[in-house]
């Protein structure tokens, strides 16, 4: 596949059942990218068991399952290409690791795709998904109306969902130019690849142009240099080397950096990338650095490098907007997880729930509350338990996020909307 293209991470999200799956199957079958006794096996199992569509679903099942048999195939079964890009998918929001890989960069989705049962509408994961998309900085979405085969391809249905879906996505802060819809069916074709003959007053693009349409998302090349550290080396006749992700911004040679929180301060002296020095690298880039001034004992994992003029910063204290996913109980003021952000892991509690809002209307529904729970959006004040960086995400959204987990979980998602750098 060609591979020239430039690159989007796409995730699929919706309620349970809607069609994500299915969804998948589908793309992967359309532009050529189902192996071809995959389809064989499956085609021959419906006509046994006497369905006569061949089941979508059952694509991803398989790919999944000789993915565990360690069979050849990994996740290059879920890569297909339009006119102008080559995507991945990423998991969808119900899989185990989910939110954590895309708050630490191991799969940022650039955009993605909502699939809403368009005999059923809006669904508790829908919105949850929705909020969730939103604080991951996800802000270009595809809204799939699906299984309109089951509601025959009604347009009143179909507006009444889309109508229905704009009033969420406009209450969780998408723009209208940040969302197109489409009506299709998963199960059966039409509007994925090619116009379905059951829309005639549908006159809008399919799924595959809409993807093709996506606008990507702008390099931040010009806001401040962040490199939040992933490891650091000590290599003979070199020094010390960190290396990580840029994140955002520019790194040179001769560049003076900081690392915080160690407060630790050197010179640049190379880049490496890929084995090779470089005369700069930008965000995206996987480096190496050497660096004159600081012993390799002196910053470790979680700290963040960024120019000594405009340092990472400290908080002391942070405001957050969250999204509790799910907490066997309740959570309440003193609750002290391990949030993940970039590559830190700090225990913070949380030391007072200043509001909680209506996920439908988006309204503070209450001020104080004693307790937030699963499926709630909230803002809450947090004092970090160890010194760590993190950002406003308004000012640098990628290192502004993160994911807040307890026993081995997820226990939501969010983003630092204020904070006070410790002095
Ligand atoms: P997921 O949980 O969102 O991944 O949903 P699945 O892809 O597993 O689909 C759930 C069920 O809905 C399966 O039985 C699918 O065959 C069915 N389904 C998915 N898409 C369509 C569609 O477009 N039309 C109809 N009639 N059924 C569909």
């Amino acid at each position: 596949m060609a591979s020239d293209k430039p690159h989007m991470n796409l995730a699929i999200i919706g309620h349970v059942d809607h069609g994500k799956s299915t969804l998948v199957g589908r793309l992967l079958y359309e532009t050529g990218n189902v192996p071809e006794h995959v389809i064989e096996e499956y085609k021959k199992e419906a006509e046994e068991k006497g369905k006569g569509t061949f089941q979508f679903a059952w694509v991803m099942d398989s790919l999944a399952e000789e993915r565990e048999r360690g069979v050849t195939i990994d996740i290059a079964h879920k890569k297909f290409d339009t006119d102008k890009y080559y995507f991945t998918i990423v998991d969808c929001p119900g899989h185990r690791d989910f939110v954590k890989n895309m708050i630490t960069g191991a799969s940022q989705a650039d955009a993605a795709v909502l699939v809403v049962d368009g005999s059923e509408g809006i669904m508790a994961q829908t919105k949850e998904h929705v909020f969730l998309a939103k604080t991951l900085g996800i802000n270009e979405l595809i809204v799939a109306v699906n299984k309109m085969d089951n509601v025959d391809w009604n347009e009143d249905d179909y507006n009444k969902i889309e109508a229905e879906v704009d009033k969420l996505l406009k209450m969780v802060g998408f723009k209208p130019g940040e969302v197109q819809y489409v009506p299709i069916s998963a199960l059966e074709g039409g509007n994925i690849a090619e116009e379905s003959e059951n829309t005639p007053w549908y006159d809008g693009p399919t799924l595959l142009e809409e993807l093709d349409d996506l606008s990507r998302p702008e390099s931040p090349v010009d806001l401040p240099l962040r490199v939040p550290i992933q490891d650091v080396y000590s290599i003979s006749g070199i020094g010390t080397v960190p290396v990580g992700r840029v994140e955002t911004g520019e790194i040179r040679p001769s560049d003076k950096v900081t690392f915080n929180p160690s407060q630790k301060s050197g010179e640049v002296k190379s880049v490496e990338m890929h084995h090779e020095e470089v005369p700069k690298a930008g965000p995206g880039d996987n480096i190496g650095f050497n660096v004159r001034g600081i012993g390799k004992d002196e910053i470790r994992r979680g700290d963040v490098c960024g120019h000594s003029d405009n340092p990472p910063t400290i908080v002391d204290e942070f405001k957050a907007q969250i999204v509790v996913l799910q907490h066997p109980s309740a959570i309440t003021a003193g609750y002290t997880p391990v949030f993940h952000a970039h590559t830190s892991q700090v225990a913070c509690t949380i030391t007072n729930i200043d509001k909680k809002m209506d996920p439908k209307s988006g309204e503070v529904k209450e001020e104080n509350p004693d307790f937030i729970k699963a499926g709630d959006s909230a803002v809450v004040t947090v004092k970090p338990q160890r010194p760590m960086v993190l950002e406003k995400v308004k000012e640098i959204p990628q290192l502004g996020r993160f994911a807040i987990r307890d026993m081995g979980q997820t226990i939501a998602a969010g983003m630092c909307i204020d904070l006070t750098p410790r002095e």
